[in-house]
């Protein structure tokens, strides 16, 4: 399969934007060339510098944590942007479509309504699994993205292997898998299978584990190929100085994030003990994510009301298809986790 194919014909043609900073790189004693402000910065720190565009010292960090090269990485704000920008790398506006499989994030549909990309949907099974019939219809597909949500959001689960690897052989586009909660599983990351499929591109994100969200900082995994258009078509700029020196740190603060992994872990599992013995919860589905979502007898928008009114806010999945009267409990801090159990079990319906 070939990635220049799949590629927007304008895109392949197209010349990207070159910065002042892609022209000259490095130290220099007199920087005149992008309009930046050399005196200094408003505000209580020096940002009057462009940032790197291509984000080097991060990536290399990176990469020597994820077992990657750093060509193989892009980095955008957030993993919403590498969503955005493979759409747009990818599909015709008016023309192409995507595919994606219910009940899962919502970010690829809104991507998709915004580039004017049809959405083609295919539900998971009731256990919100993949199934033969499944990768049968994601291989008849002529979608040029498919996304798997690996954990899913929101239903906490891994997706089959197997099955992800028929999509990997046999789909005819890109192979997205959208790990935003891997940090939260035991299952080895679809990162080390880059080399055998030139289609997949793997999603991860410092908004979870850790904990980033207000940095907004997403990295997209794939072959070098792929990266290199998506650097192509990203805005020359797109993670700022700020992010890229707190990420720098973060990454080399490694204790602080197994710390965080573990207690996040640890309280899932608490949560995950006390929730089946409350009389008002019908089930809790198993989790590989920092969430747990959880089926309720009574009306969940009920339920839910009840938590807003303790002043605990959940995310209300009932409309979504297949979690009809489920709420998405994100695992918080012990007292948080504790909180909610007592709200929970205080419900009279
Ligand atoms: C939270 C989440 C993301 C992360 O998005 P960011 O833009 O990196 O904050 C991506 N995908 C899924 C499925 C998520 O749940």
């Amino acid at each position: 399969m070939s990635i220049d194919n799949l590629v927007r014909p304008n895109i392949r043609g197209m010349k990207p934007y070159s910065s002042a900073r892609d022209e000259f790189q490095g130290e220099a004693q007199v920087m005149l060339d992008a309009n930046e402000n050399s005196l200094g910065s408003a505000g209580p720190a020096r940002f009057n510098r462009y940032p790197d565009p291509q984000q080097r010292a991060v990536k290399a960090e990176l990469a020597k944590l994820k077992g990657v090269a750093p060509e193989q990485i892009f980095l955008g704000n957030g993993s919403d942007e590498a969503i955005d920008l493979l759409v747009r790398l990818l599909c015709v506006p008016g023309q192409d479509s995507l595919l994606v499989l219910p009940p899962t994030y919502g970010m690829y549909e809104v991507a998709a309504n915004l580039n004017d990309v049809a959405v083609e949907r295919i539900p998971l099974t009731s256990d919100f699994q993949l199934s033969p019939e499944i990768v049968a219809g994601v291989l008849a597909s002529k979608a040029k993205i498919v996304w798997l949500c690996s954990p899913n959001n929101p239903s906490g689960n891994l997706l089959h292997t197997e099955y992800i690897e028929q999509i990997l052989r046999g789909f005819q586009g890109l192979v997205v898998v959208d790990e935003a909660y891997a940090d939260f599983t035991p299952a080895p990351s679809w990162t080390t299978r880059l080399a055998e499929f030139p289609n997949l591109v793997v999603l991860q994100t410092f908004s979870k584990a850790w904990g980033l969200a207000g940095l907004r900082l997403g990295m997209a995994f794939a072959a070098p190929e792929i990266v290199g258009y998506l650097n192509k078509i990203k805005p020359p700029y797109n993670v700022s100085e700020a992010t890229q020196q707190h990420a720098l740190a973060a990454l080399r603060d490694a204790p602080r994030f197994e710390l965080l992994r573990q207690q996040l872990l640890t309280g899932r599992d608490w949560l995950a003990e006390r929730l089946p013995a409350l009389p008002i919860v019908a089930e809790v589905f198993p989790s590989d994510a920092n969430f747990l979502l959880v089926r309720f007898k009574p009306d969940a928008t009920a339920v839910y009301n009840h938590l807003v009114g303790r002043g605990i806010i959940v995310r209300n999945r009932t409309t979504q298809p297949g979690c009809a009267g489920t709420l998405r409990l994100t695992v918080g801090t012990a007292a948080e986790n504790e909180l909610l159990l007592r709200a929970l079990a205080e419900f009279n319906a």
